[in-house]
């Protein structure tokens, strides 16, 4: 009996602030009915509904790095599904969160961009596992108090976060990937990316019986992210269009920060087409304004010097993997 692996983007806009018409960045990976997602932005536990996905079937979400559009609803997509985290036998496993672990140290910035106050700076830059100790101390009214009123699972079992960490690295030298995940069925590696100040920020691979897709995260063209993409069948990569920014108003060091930070759309085709991909599918758009640049005009310009089939991507697009018979 054969399953599937299905790709849906639950959201494509870049950056933290709302846009009208498309949703934050987040996207599903539904392997033989097991929902993995990618990243929680603002609006993915709608989009996760909306997309007829099973919140009984999530067993993991991966975050590529802590930006606030990255994560901004993940305490929705674990706390909107509580209460059907139960099965015949009790609680369901719980949610694996994986992501980025604290970094060694906190940069203090320069004379062009630095902070003013230092929040929480017992602890300036959480990871992961961080993170998700503070969304449930946050949410501890909701956690200990609901069950009095209405039969839920063991809150205990809702959530256990697993930090990545990346080894040290040398400069110049490719860094292998790590392994996150295996499970035998889907196997999950990941290699750090390069994303201005967000360190560590990372880029995940799926691999499964159906072929693999590999998720860029937000980085500059980035060596170790085309060699984890070597040869998949979907590249989800984000895309700016720095150019577009500059003619809006951003120049200066704020541009050349921006491009320290984003692929821009003059350089994606070429990542794709090193990386060997069958298709890019483009995601994360900056600038997220669906009306600024036209579906066509992103993947046509994308998709300069890349032989693979390039996709404007879209909140609600779905692709199935096709599996080989066995
Ligand atoms: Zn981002």
């Amino acid at each position: 009996m054969s399953g599937t692996t299905e790709l849906v983007l639950l959201g494509t806009a870049g950056a933290p602030m709302p846009v009208a018409g498309r949703a934050g960045i987040s996207a599903a990976l539904v392997v033989d009915g097991r929902v993995f997602v990618i990243d929680c932005g603002r609006g993915s536990p709608s989009a996760f509904i909306d997309a007829g996905l099973d919140f009984t079937r999530l067993e993991a979400v991966f975050l590529t790095h802590l930006h606030a559009d990255h994560i901004g609803d993940l305490p929705g997509m674990l706390l909107y599904p509580w209460g059907v985290r139960v099965g015949d036998n009790g609680p369901l496993a719980p949610i694996r969160v994986y992501g980025p672990s604290r970094p060694d140290t906190v940069p203090t910035g320069d004379a062009a961009f630095h902070r003013e106050t230092t929040i929480h700076p017992e602890r300036p830059a959480p990871g992961t596992t961080d993170l998700i100790g503070s969304i449930l101390a946050g949410y501890a009214y909701h956690l200990n108090v609901m069950p009095l009123d209405a039969r839920m699972p063991d809150a205990g079992a809702l959530v256990r976060g697993f930090d990545i960490a990346v080894p040290a690295g040398t400069a110049g030298t490719p860094r292998a990937p790590i392994l996150v995940f295996d499970d035998g069925v889907v196997r999950v590696t990941a290699v750090a990316v390069t994303h201005g100040h967000a360190v560590p920020a990372l880029a995940y691979r799926f691999d499964t019986a159906d072929g693999s897709v590999v998720f860029s995260g937000d980085t500059t063209v980035n060596d170790d992210l085309i060699a984890l993409a070597q040869g998949t069948a979907i590249l989800v990569h984000h895309v700016a269009d720095l150019g577009y920014l500059a003619r809006h108003g951003i120049t200066g060091a704020a541009l050349e920060r921006m491009a320290g930070l984003h692929t821009d759309v003059t350089d994606v085709g070429s990542v794709a087409e090193r990386a060997g991909a069958g298709e890019l599918i483009l995601s994360h758009y900056l600038p997220a304004e669906p009306d600024a640049i036209t579906e066509v005009e992103w993947a046509t310009r994308a998709g300069e010097g890349f032989s693979g089939t390039t996709t404007a991507g879209r909140d609600g697009l779905r692709r199935t993997l096709g599996r080989a018979s066995s």
